[in-house]
C-alpha cells in the first residue's frame, strides 16, 4: 500500500493522525513547521524529531512532492510544469514571475466536469478532485525550485475549485497558517464558474479574493458558453457574489471576462453588462481568447477589445485588459491540459 501523503495535512490533522499511531501532539508540533517553513523533503532531515519517530514516520508516511515529467519556459519567463501523480494522472500547474511578484497558478481537479465552450481543460474527460496534498504540492514544487518567494496564489488551473471544496478549504488554511505558508488572504484568489450550492458563501470565510468567470452578460449567451448557468443563473451568482462580499469584507469581487468575436464582444453586450455590475463593488478583468487547436472560437480583434473597455470605464466601472501569459507554451488560462499517462 501506498504511504500517505503528509503535505495537506493542516496541524490539528497531523494531530490526530499521529495520535491514531501513538505518536504525540509534540511530535506532530515538530514535524508541521519541517514539512511547510523548512520545506523538509525526508524526514531524516528533521533533525528535533526523536530517531525511532523519524524512522517511524519514514515507513508509514511520506512528503514526496509529485514527479516531473516535464518543465517548459516560455519567452515571457512563464513556466509550466506537468506533474504525475501516484496514479499515473497528470495535472499542471504554472509559475508566473513578474517584477515585483511571482504567481502560481494551481490545479484543484483532473479534467473539469462544467465544460465551458472555450477551455481546453473543459474538454478533457473528468477523472477526479485532487487530495489536500496533490493541491498544495503544486506548491512545494515550485517553492523548491525557483529562487524567489512565491508572493501570489491563484486557484486558476485545471478544475472548478468549488466543486472540491473540502480540499481546497484544506488547502487555504495550510497557506494562510502563520505557522505553515504564512500567505495574507489578499494574495490568495479562487476562480469560479459560479458553483453555489453555498461553496461561494461558505468560502467567504477565509476572506480570500474572488473571480468569477461571467464571459456573458445575459442568460442566453451565458448558458450557451457556460452549461453551468443553466443550474446557476446570473441573477444567483450576482446575489451570492455580493453575500461573499458583505461576509469576505474583501474589497471587490472580480468578473473575468471573455471577449469572444461576434458572441459576447458588442456594444449591447457592453451596456448590458454595466446594468449588471452597476450595484456591485467590482473589477473586471478582460480576458483576450487564447485559442487552441479545434477550438470553435476567435478572440475579439483589438480595436473591439479597447471599445470594450473604454464602455466600461467610462460607466465607471473598474476594468483592465489582463495581459495573457505563457501563450506559446500553451500555459495561459484555458489552455492547461493534463495527460493521462495510464
Ligand atoms: N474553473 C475555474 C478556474 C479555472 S479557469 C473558472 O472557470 O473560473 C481560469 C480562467 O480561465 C477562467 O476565467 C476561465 O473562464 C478562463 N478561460 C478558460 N478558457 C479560456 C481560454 N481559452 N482563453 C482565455 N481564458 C480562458
Ligand atoms: Fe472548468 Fe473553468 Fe474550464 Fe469552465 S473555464 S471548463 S469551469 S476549468
Amino acid at each position: 500500500m501506498s504511504k500517505i501523503n503528509l503535505l495537506g495535512f493542516t496541524l490539528e490533522q497531523l494531530k490526530s493522525e499521529f495520535l491514531k499511531t501513538g505518536l504525540t501532539d509534540l511530535d506532530a508540533k515538530r514535524v508541521f513547521p519541517w514539512i511547510h517553513v523548512k520545506l523538509a523533503q525526508s524526514f531524516n532531515s528533521m533533525s528535533d524529531v526523536p530517531l525511532n519517530v523519524r524512522d517511524f514516520l519514514q515507513s508509514n508516511y511520506s512528503i514526496d512532492r509529485p514527479e516531473c515529467s516535464t518543465v517548459q519556459k516560455s519567452s515571457d519567463e512563464t513556466q509550466k510544469a506537468l506533474l504525475k501523480l501516484e496514479d499515473g494522472n497528470c495535472i499542471e500547474t504554472v509559475l508566473i514571475p513578474e517584477a515585483k511578484r511571482t504567481t502560481v497558478c494551481v490545479s484543484s481537479q483532473i479534467g473539469c466536469p462544467i465544460g465551458c465552450k472555450f477551455c481546453y481543460t473543459g474538454t478533457q474527460k473528468f477523472v477526479r478532485n485532487l487530495t489536500s496534498s496533490e493541491i498544495i504540492s503544486q506548491i512545494f514544487f515550485w517553492k523548491d525550485r525557483f529562487e524567489k518567494p512565491i508572493t501570489n496564489i491563484v486557484f486558476m488551473g485545471m478544475g472548478e475549485p468549488l466543486l472540491n471544496f473540502e480540499n481546497l478549504s484544506n488547502t487555504i488554511e495550510l497557506l494562510l497558517d502563520e505557522k505553515a505558508h504564512n500567505f495574507s488572504r489578499h494574495k490568495i484568489t479562487v476562480s469560479t464558474s459560479g458553483v453555489i450550492e453555498n461553496e461561494i458563501i461558505n468560502l467567504a470565510r477565509w476572506g480570500i479574493k474572488l473571480a468569477i468567470s461571467l464571459h456573458a452578460s445575459n442568460d442566453e449567451k451565458r448558458s450557451y458558453l457556460m452549461p453551468i448557468n443553466k443550474k446557476y443563473d446570473i441573477k444567483t451568482l450576482l446575489t451570492a457574489a455580493k453575500k461573499y462580499q458583505k461576509i469576505s469584507r474583501t474589497d471587490h469581487i472580480t468578473f473575468e471576462y471573455l471577449l469572444l468575436k461576434d458572441i459576447n464582444d458588442t456594444d449591447s453586450d457592453a451596456s448590458e453588462l454595466i446594468k449588471l455590475l452597476k450595484f456591485i463593488r467590482c473589477k473586471v478583468n478582460l480576458i483576450t481568447f487564447n485559442s487552441w487547436l479545434g477550438s470553435q472560437f476567435i478572440g475579439s480583434d483589438g480595436n473591439r477589445v479597447q471599445n470594450f473597455l473604454s464602455t466600461l470605464l467610462s460607466s465607471g466601472i473598474r476594468a483592465i485588459v489582463r495581459k495573457s501569459r505563457g501563450n506559446d507554451i500553451l500555459a495561459a488560462c484555458g489552455q492547461l491540459k493534463g495527460r493521462s499517462s495510464r
